[in-house]
């Protein structure tokens, strides 16, 4: 990423100046700036109005600190972003801001942060991101990813607001829990079409109040950014409604959780390279490379995926949550789901899912990760094991050992140690950043050392 130059600086400003004039026109007082720390939590500034052009020229203070935040937001103090001093700059994307309707007044930008020198924040997820989709472009290839968000909805006691209270009773995926909820559901898909997402899809899901919507696949930043908007959007709507959400991954220990499967498809001269070639099942060359390259570092993958403590309640076999590190036809029980549409729009719709990750990762990082993985897969020529159909935990464990069908990690520990011993990811993070979320990681790990999974789970409940 280039550093900030007096005419970029302008340039910002001029464009800002004329998004401040139309938001002004839409009755907007105040623009959130948004970014997301280490842990997955999104933290923000805001800045009225008539300052946006000033934010997009100059940015917006704030600490590095954020980095070294923990989920419970106590800091890190011993790590070097985890200090009083120093100070970052804000850049609202310009480019993206668009109106928060369900926060009327408000609009919302992503922000990249920059030192105060004008030089990216080595430890910026969203600048890695774009780095790193960048480097794909200069290597000829295009990467579009989508997010499914699944949630958990609660009806809050006023006396004890923190428990949680299912805001659903009826049947899963039933339509009559639609009916139970059906004005908070039409309030969340026309928000978000009036913040210009357009929904394509949204059910309730398996558990009672959990519910799960998607959005169109985009390239990798312009996803992860979406995600923040959604999530914020589905939060304060059902605050509108007396209602409480949570993207916590496991809400109910023993229960199914909240996953975050990303879909992703890679694209070359205008092709789905996912799709059309000699590969197992009609997968591309190419998208084969890419996969395999998941595979392959998945385990490491999983610090960035499934990053919290809480992550690994979710993570039990025949949920599916995809616990097995294993690829097969639109099967949902595999890490890697390859899901090829029907016939006559595969060439477009084929793609994979990762389901293993869930809804508390940030959004940048774990798309970063995927990249770097699927871009080394790609370098390498990495080719997929065979596929594997049904679910891998019936299977006789002699059969699953011999067809090298391993179980992924269990804990953050063993995920965070895949990702210390990580070269590729570590060297495309860079060491400052990579330090930063084991660090991060690790000091979640002792925060939750004694506590029993309903500790765990209550303590990361409205955390997310
Ligand atoms: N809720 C499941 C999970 O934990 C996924 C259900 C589905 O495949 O949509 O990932
Ligand atoms: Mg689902």
């Amino acid at each position: 990423m280039d550093p900030l130059t007096e005419e970029l600086r302008r340039d910002r400003s001029d464009r800002a100046s004329s998004v401040a004039a139309t938001l002004r026109a839409r009755d907007i007082d105040v623009v959130a700036v948004t970014w997301v720390d280490t842990s997955g939590i999104v933290r923000m500034k805001a800045v009225p109005v008539e300052r946006f052009s000033h934010a997009a020229a100059w940015g917006i203070g704030a600490s590095p600190v954020f980095d070294a935040f923990l989920v419970d937001d106590s800091i890190l103090t011993e790590h070097v972003a985890g200090g009083p001093t120093g100070d970052l700059r804000l850049y609202p994307d310009v480019e993206r801001v668009t109106a928060f309707a369900a926060l009327p007044g408000w609009a919302w930008a992503p922000a990249d942060r920059y030192t105060q020198n004008g030089t990216p924040h080595p430890r910026d997820p969203r600048l890695l991101l774009r780095r790193l989709v960048g480097e794909l472009a200069d290597d000829g290839y295009e990467l579009r990813t989508a997010i499914e968000f699944e949630w958990t909805v609660s009806r809050p006691d006023p006396l004890d607001p923190d428990a949680f209270r299912p805001a659903t009773s009826a049947p899963a995926y039933g339509m009559a829990r639609v009916s139970e909820l059906a004005p908070y559901l039409r309030e969340v898909v026309s928000r978000l079409r009036d913040s210009g997402i357009a929904v394509e899809q949204i059910h309730p899901e398996y558990e009672v109040g959990q519910f799960e919507l998607s959005v169109a696949a985009s390239n990798p930043v312009d996803t992860a950014d979406t995600a923040v908007l959604v999530r914020e959007t589905i939060r304060a709507v059902s605050g509108a409604h007396g209602l409480r959400a949570t993207f916590s991954p496991m809400v109910v220990p023993g229960d199914v959780g909240n996953g975050g499967h990303v879909h992703l498809s890679l694209w070359r001269e205008g092709m789905n390279r996912m799709y059309g070639g000699p590969g197992p099942s009609g997968i591309g060359r190419e998208g084969e490379n890419f996969a395999a390259g998941i595979l392959d570092h998945l385990p490491a993958l999983l610090a960035l995926g499934c990053p919290a403590v809480v992550s690994y309640l979710r993570l039990r076999p025949s949920c599916w949550a995809g616990v097995f590190r294993c690829w097969g036809l639109e099967n949902r029980e595999a890490a890697l789901r390859y899901v090829t549409g029907s016939e006559g729009e595969r060439e477009h719709a084929a793609n994979i899912e990762i389901k293993t990750f869930d809804a508390a990762a940030n959004p940048y990082l774990a798309s970063a990760g995927l990249l770097a993985a699927g871009r080394a897969g790609l370098r390498t020529g990495a080719t997929l094991p065979e596929p594997v159909a049904g679910d891998p935990a019936r299977l006789d464990s002699g059969i699953r050992a011999a067809r090298g069908i391993t179980p992924l990690p269990t804990t953050l520990a063993e995920a965070v140690a895949a990702f210390d011993s990580d070269d590729v990811l570590c060297a495309a993070f860079g060491d400052e950043l990579a330090d930063t979320i084991s660090s991060v990681r690790r000091g979640e790990i002792a925060l939750f050392a004694d506590a029993t999974p309903e500790q765990i789970a209550d303590a990361s409940r409205w955390r997310y």
